[in-house]
């Protein structure tokens, strides 16, 4: 692959995500995005497996996006929202209020996953205090989770990738424990929210995917006996939809597949199109209820300075239309069936444990990620982006990719993992 100037001169100067930066080769250089695909600085154009980490649900550089964002920059790029509305971020709140399960009617925005994360657990903690509750501040999540990078986002992930024990006495300590799968693990998390219920805010679940923690899918009754653990025991549950919102599990929010209402839910990622950042965390109206009071410090103490960002907000409006436009769950449906179809021949290839797909995410589960460099160069030469982390090697493509398209992804897959379980340690 050519190294383009830009990149030999500021590669001295950046630093990467997630990146060993002195053994890991060059990051791959875009110089463009069209459609599902991204444009090399080589020329070269590339499927995007991942839709830059699941957040271009149309497809890049969408022209009904695009044109609502130039609308709003030349209206009104930007301005604070301490003691200022704007139009496109009340209609925002508004619309997703209508959006949303049940009666999670405020919305809160932020420019990241990670902080919405922070507000939520800010809001499930503060709504024990402001009802005179002292000492509830600590909060239950589970094995492979995945909320975010922040200090207290991180303290809900899994330990192990959240890298507990590195940051030990840094990181708030809270509870990990088992999703509640079978009647052992059921009995576990009612015991532990029986006995720790005066020292816990509220359960932290991504619902029937967990995300950047493995791709791993739980079945809808696992988010309902949740839900009725948290309402036995008085607990609050909060919902990290940024993976699961805006379709990408078969229906628009993940928490729907269970009937389920969270008190408080996260959403970010796919809210622009993966055009913006911008995120949200909504709460029901018990929650914000907890609020409204004469005293001032009941009052939710957070305000990021880009919040409700009038172009991010511009662009979820547009992303939303097309939702409503567009025939969006059917195609997330008609992605599962066929990466279901597709990726099967993999499951028995020697060093993978597992083949599923949910929605449309599609994942290879391998016993060790052996050869990343190797993958990644033949990923590219078959003409696809993908990414593999942990024990996944997965796809996560736009809605919109086309039957064609999203042959060539998983034909990419089937070859090069196929070639991959020959390679050996
Ligand atoms: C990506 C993600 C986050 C973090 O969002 P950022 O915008 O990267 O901070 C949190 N939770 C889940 C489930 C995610 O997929």
């Amino acid at each position: 692959m050519t190294t383009p100037p830009w990149q030999i001169d500021g590669y001295q100067h950046i630093w990467m995500p997630y990146t060993q930066m002195q053994t890991a080769p060059l990051p791959v250089p875009v110089v463009g995005t069209d459609g599902v695909s991204l444009i090399l600085a080589d020329g070269r154009r590339v499927i995007d497996g991942l839709a830059s980490w699941w957040s271009a649900c149309h497809g890049y550089r969408h022209p009904h996006i695009e044109a609502a964002v130039e609308r709003q920059l030349k209206a009104m790029p930007h301005v604070m929202f301490g003691g200022i509305n704007h139009e496109p971020a009340l209609r925002l709140a508004q619309r997703l209020a209508a959006l949303l399960p049940g009666d999670l009617n405020r919305v809160f925005f932020s420019e990241s996953g990670s902080v919405s994360v922070e507000v939520a657990m800010k809001m499930a903690a503060q709504y024990w205090l402001n009802r005179g509750v002292r000492g509830r501040t600590k909060f239950v999540s589970f094995l492979h989770a995945y909320h975010g990078d922040t200090i207290t986002a991180m303290s809900v992930c899994d330990p192990v990738n959240g890298m507990h024990a590195h940051f030990r006495g840094f990181l708030p300590e809270q509870f990990n424990t088992d999703l509640p799968l079978d009647e052992e693990s059921t009995t576990a998390l009612d015991r532990l929210l029986g006995e720790h219920r005066d020292e816990i805010a509220a359960v932290m679940l991504e619902p029937i995917v967990q995300g950047a923690g493995g791709m791993r899918f739980h079945p809808p009754e696992t988010v309902a006996t949740i839900r009725q653990l948290c309402d036995a025991h008085d607990v609050l549950l909060i919902a990290d939809e940024i993976a699961t919102g805006f379709a990408r599990t078969g229906t628009m929010f993940a928490c729907e597949q269970a009937d389920v209402v969270p008190d408080i839910m996260c959403v970010s990622k796919a809210l622009t199109g993966g055009t913006m950042p911008m995120a949200a965390t909504a709460a029901t109206d018990r929650v914000f209820e907890a609020f409204l009071s004469d005293d001032p410090a009941h009052a939710l103490m957070h305000g990021p300075t880009f919040m409700a960002n009038p172009l991010a907000c511009a662009a979820a409006h547009a992303s939303l239309d097309l939702f409503e436009r567009e025939p969006r769950l059917e195609q997330a449906r008609v992605i599962e069936t066929a990466i279901a179809e597709q990726l099967a021949d993999c499951r028995e290839l020697p060093g993978v444990v597992d083949v599923r797909a949910k929605g449309a995410i599609g994942v290879i589960q391998v016993d060790q990620l052996r050869h990343v460099g190797w993958l990644r160069e033949r990923f590219l030469e078959e003409g696809v982006w993908i990414r593999p982390f942990g024990d996944a090697i997965y796809i996560t493509p736009s809605l919109v990719i086309s039957p064609e398209d999203l042959s060539t992804l998983c034909a990419a897959m089937v070859a090069v993992v196929t070639q991959w379980s020959e390679l050996g340690e």
